[in-house]
């Protein structure tokens, strides 16, 4: 059946056209105003909005309403209230004031938090967010708030991502006035995330326990064939993964969420879907939503989708590439060239900024997309390596070449360039950026941060971001607030050129997979932070704490209980994974290893009972190699119960030691384990193999 796209699109969203209908015009005007310059609710304006959101839940369905929020986790957390209040008479009626929609008190004491709870009131609260529209799902109103601490301690990633927000918008409107540019009066950042993920089959996948408990194959024998015929991506789509598809962009437009493109992925049954682009917050949210929408979509179909970033070995892992840019309230994209000469100067300016930025930032930028799932892709030929560097093109590179030798502005603000014209070209993307082996990549008018894992939420590499940016430009206005407008060009000039020569460092066109770019990296500097826990301790540096408290993004017990929280959760996955490994080896691989011993002993005896002549040295030899795999994994599986029992140990008094232990003692004895579990896989028949093969798990969608 024909559906009405544009009616069906944001059916399910409290969006302004709703708003405008159903708000008295003052209180409409009040709540846009709240909405666009992030001034304070008055509570009348909170009491008519919550009227108004109740009355259009309830006609679409809704009993319910959730303060949604995003605690340290990769996932939300919701509690739903249903709108009912007693009428006295032994009936309801269906309520819903201006306080509950403004603020909830959920019960803090159970989401992590870091230390925050030892020092502070386990109650919490959750703060809403007027500039992410409310929406419904499964017959709630979900509200999407920030949620503290009583005593106004982040517990989330959405509160230090809008305090992020408004200061780049600070620090952004700042400079463009001192450009000239006194109209904007705000600039939002912008945030596109293409998101990558697995479909298998439901009924395959509860047999593993892997999967279920971890999310990624601890085990598994490489089938027969991967992603070397390179037939996967962009191919036609299977009908069940095409039908999966189509159900889930009905499903996110609903919610109105821009799904935009889908294609196969280039591993076997991995799949991408991008939205276009949004305000960042609002991407943040729409990227939980999504993933969370694929998982409930897959399971009616009868499937999983998997979002780890490695499911699998020797096949592609999935990550996020965050699309990131800056806009102005009057539509001016800030990394677009421009079509003159001063909107190339301010277009310059910004792109410095970002370049700056991430130089000075690198190690932070790292640890923002840092996970033991992530570790498993970054510098794996497969993803970006863990070294930041920016590729920006040959022909954006030449421009900052004749900057920074005096060759650009040379005629008074005229470029002298091959390129011939007055104003900079609008740069298209560079064919030598089809490698896709860069991390951080400028693609037209916008950048393209490619680490991202594609589990985790957007929310903390955009965090980053934005306020080291926001930091570049302080700085950069700090250098030009005093200097008079005549002189403003060369200043600026001076100011591109001292940047371009402190920081060209971290420009890299060339193909980042190599062997040689590790070694240049470390020549010139760059971090190469290859593993979490290698990661996680730059966060407390002195000069990331003073970027943060700077710009009031994170309170110095915030940092430090981020940092315990993310050691905290290295650890625990590993934990859960080298366990989970173990029951795997016992309870599935070994007793089938053991019944396929006993059925080729069995055969070979009853060769033997019929004639004592016929060889059995065919069982034999297998029984032989079968024996040495057993003894092998019976050996690794107790040294690696030891260095998990030692770890966890450790971590108890030390957490950056019990990771690092995790990390160099558990994770490689779980290798050894494998490569020996992976052999007796070989050997044994499918049908004494109690979990499925990866031959079934990606080829049989
Ligand atoms: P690909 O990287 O696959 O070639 P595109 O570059 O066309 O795809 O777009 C990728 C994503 O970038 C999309 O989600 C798109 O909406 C987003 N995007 C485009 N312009 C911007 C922008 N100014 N800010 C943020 N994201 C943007
Ligand atoms: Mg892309």
């Amino acid at each position: 059946m024909a559906q009405n796209i544009p009616e069906l699109y944001g059916s399910l969203v409290f969006n302004d056209r709703i708003m405008r209908n159903k708000l008295p015009k003052d209180m409409y005007k009040a709540l846009k105003k709240t909405i666009q310059n992030g001034t304070h609710l008055e509570l009348d304006v909170a009491n008519s909005v919550a009227v108004a959101m109740k009355e259009w839940a309830i006609e679409n369905g809704a009993t319910h309403y959730t303060h949604w929020f995003q605690p340290m986790t990769n996932v939300t957390a919701e509690k739903h209230d249903s709108f009912i209040s007693p009428a006295g008479d032994g009936q309801v009626i269906m309520d819903f004031s201006g306080k509950e929609l403004v603020k909830g008190e959920p019960d803090a004491s159970s989401f992590p938090s870091g230390g925050l709870r030892a020092t502070f009131e386990a109650r919490g609260y959750t703060a809403w967010d007027p500039t992410s529209p409310a929406f419904i799902k499964d017959g709630t109103l979900y509200i999407p708030t920030a949620f503290c601490s009583y005593s106004g301690e982040a517990l989330d990633k959405k509160t230090p991502l809008l305090r992020s927000m408004e200061t780049l918008n600070r620090e952004a409107v700042k400079i463009l006035h001192l450009l000239g540019n006194q109209d904007v009066k705000h600039v939002s950042t912008t945030v596109g995330p293409e998101q990558e993920y697995f479909l298998v089959d439901k009924d395959l996948y509860s047999k593993r326990r892997d999967l279920i408990f971890c999310g990624r194959t601890l085990i598994g024998a490489p089938a027969p064939k991967g992603q070397e015929m390179e037939d996967h991506y962009f191919g036609a789509l299977k009908p069940r993964v095409a039908a999966y598809m189509h159900d889930l962009d009905m499903e996110l437009w609903k919610l109105g969420i821009p799904a935009k493109t889908k294609h196969n992925e280039v591993a076997p049954a991995q799949h991408e879907l991008a939205p276009v682009f949004d305000t960042t917050n609002v991407a943040v949210d729409h990227n939980q939503l999504t993933m969370e929408v694929m998982k409930k979509v897959a399971d009616k179909h009868h499937m999983v989708c998997l979002l780890h970033e490695k499911p699998f070995e020797g096949i592609n892992g999935s990550g996020k590439h965050n699309n990131w840019s800056m806009i102005t309230d009057d539509g001016v994209n800030l990394l677009d060239p421009g079509k003159t000469p001063a909107e190339n100067t301010q277009f310059l300016v910004f792109l410095m900024a970002v370049i700056k930025a991430v130089d000075d930032y690198a190690d932070v930028l790292r640890i923002s997309v840092a996970s033991p799932g992530n570790d498993h892709r970054l510098g794996a030929n497969e993803a970006p390596p863990a070294i930041v560097s920016i590729f920006l093109g040959d022909e954006l590179t030449e421009v900052l070449k004749s900057i920074e030798k005096d060759e650009y502005f040379s005629n008074h603000g005229a470029v002298q360039m091959d390129i011939g014209a007055k104003v900079l070209p609008h740069f298209v993307k560079d064919n030598t950026d089809r490698n896709r082996t860069s991390p951080f990549a400028f693609t037209g008018n916008k950048f393209e941060f490619r680490m991202l894992g594609s589990a985790a939420s957007v929310a903390n590499p955009n965090i980053i971001l934005n306020t080291a940016v926001a930091e570049s430009l302080r700085q950069f206005s700090e250098k030009l607030k005093d200097v008079p407008a005549e002189n403003m060009e060369h200043a600026v000039h001076e100011l591109l050129k001292t940047v371009i020569k402190d920081h060209k460092r971290v420009i890299f066109n060339g193909n980042g997979y190599t062997d040689e770019w590790v070694a240049e990296a470390e020549k010139r500097g760059l971090y190469n932070l290859k593993t979490t826990p290698d990661a996680l301790p730059m966060f407390i540096s002195p000069k990331n704490v003073r970027l943060f408290l700077e710009h009031k993004i994170f309170t110095e017990q915030e940092i430090h209980s981020r940092y315990e929280i993310w050691l905290e959760n290295y650890i625990k996955i590993l934990h859960i994974e080298s366990n989970t490994m173990c029951e795997m080896i016992q309870k599935d691989l070994m007793p089938a290893l053991l019944s396929y011993m006993e059925q080729i002993a069995r055969t070979a005896s009853m060769k033997k009972a019929v004639s004592p002549d016929i060889s059995t040295s065919g069982e034999a030899a297998l029984l032989k190699k079968l024996t040495g795999l057993q003894e092998h994994m019976d050996h690794c599986l107790e040294t690696l119960k030891a260095d998990t029992l030692d770890a966890e140990k450790l971590s108890g008094s030390d957490s950056l030691a019990g990771a690092k232990a995790y990390q160099t003692k558990v994770l490689s004895d779980m290798e050894t384990l494998r490569s020996y579990a992976d052999q007796a896989e070989t050997l044994l028949p499918d049908a004494l193999l109690p979990y499925p093969t990866y031959g079934k798990l990606l080829f049989s969608i």
